[in-house]
């Protein structure tokens, strides 16, 4: 009898791997025509200063639209993409996009986007980067890609080739969820890093635990040593952005913030905040 359910337990996980299975293959093929189809968008959450308060850029976040599904989480297609290789067209439509975007924006205002480990082997991205640069007129400093630990774990010898090169350019690379990977340390003796993003694990840790503040502290340290800059991801509540800014973080991401917004949203935020800056000004003026 015992065997007999085993059995049935098997089947069950049989049936469910496979409904798995063909739902990942729709979901590709569908992603296949979601480009030409204009079901991608992106969305831009602020990294502000932590100390002002200011936008000092914005993450290009991707999301996709899908006719009958809505909303697809990147959680759940960027896997795919990645697998089948629409990666590359995705992430060349990203690249453009984002630099296009962000050629609207006040000049001091960075633009972050993330690259898969797909992208950095493939010999065309300096080239695409190059393009979109150029066909925008966005400036190479303000560009930073978000590369994750395992698009290093891959590494092939072309990855730290690529780095340098875009490096060389004048654009910064940040080394995304640091701390969540294998062997973080390793990858900041072996590659070349501008910034490091500090997992939101750490930066919000338990409630109740001490230890996670203690590893933001060391990561800030660790960072200034190194002559790189922070980014303190994930932070919900003025308790995490205090934390962060008492680690010595510069820079901070999340909902407290704001939520990743429209291309429309971010030019309100930015001109909200520059109308606020004459404002002040106006006002500072008037009172002397
Ligand atoms: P990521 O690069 O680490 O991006 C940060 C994620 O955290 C985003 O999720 C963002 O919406 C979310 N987030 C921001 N603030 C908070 C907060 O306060 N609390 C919490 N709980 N979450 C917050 P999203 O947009 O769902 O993206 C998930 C991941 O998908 C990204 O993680 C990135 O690894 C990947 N991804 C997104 N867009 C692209 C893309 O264009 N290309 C590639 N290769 N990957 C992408
Ligand atoms: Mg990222
Ligand atoms: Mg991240
Ligand atoms: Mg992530």
């Amino acid at each position: 009898a015992a065997k007999e359910g085993q059995r049935g337990t098997l089947q069950v996980c049989d049936t469910s791997l496979k409904r798995a299975y063909a739902a990942r293959r729709s979901l590709a093929k569908d992603l296949e025509h979601a480009v030409a189809r204009d079901e991608l968008r992106l969305a831009f959450q602020p990294i502000v200063c932590l100390a002002t308060r200011r936008t000092a850029g914005f993450e290009a976040l991707l999301r996709w639209q899908h006719p009958c599904r809505g909303s697809v989480s990147p959680a759940e297609f960027i896997p795919i993409a990645e697998d089948s290789g629409l990666i590359l067209p995705i992430g060349q439509w990203v690249i453009r996009e984002a630099c296009r975007t962000a050629a609207n924006w006040p000049g001091d205002v960075r633009i972050t986007v993330n690259i898969s480990a797909r992208q950095f082997s493939d010999s065309g991205l300096v080239d695409c980067i190059t393009a979109a640069l150029a066909d925008s007129g966005t400036e190479a400093e303000r560009l930073t890609l978000e590369i994750t630990e395992s698009t290093l774990i891959r590494d092939d010898g072309g990855v730290l080739g690529a780095l340098e090169t875009l490096r060389g350019m004048g654009i910064r690379v940040a080394l995304d969820d640091f701390g969540t990977g294998y062997a973080s340390l390793s990858y900041l003796t072996r590659f070349p890093f501008d910034v490091i993003k500090i997992d939101r694990s750490f930066v919000q840790g338990s409630s109740g635990g001490a230890n996670h503040q203690v590893v933001v502290q060391s990561i800030c340290d660790l960072a200034g040593k190194l002559g790189v800059g922070t980014v303190a991801e994930g932070i919900e509540t003025e308790e995490h952005a205090r934390l962060a800014r008492e680690a010595g973080c510069d820079l901070g991401q999340g909902y407290l913030f704001d939520r990743p917004l429209s291309a429309v949203d971010c030019a309100a935020r930015l001109a909200a905040e520059r109308l606020g800056d004459v404002l002040a000004l106006r006002l500072a003026e008037g009172g002397t």
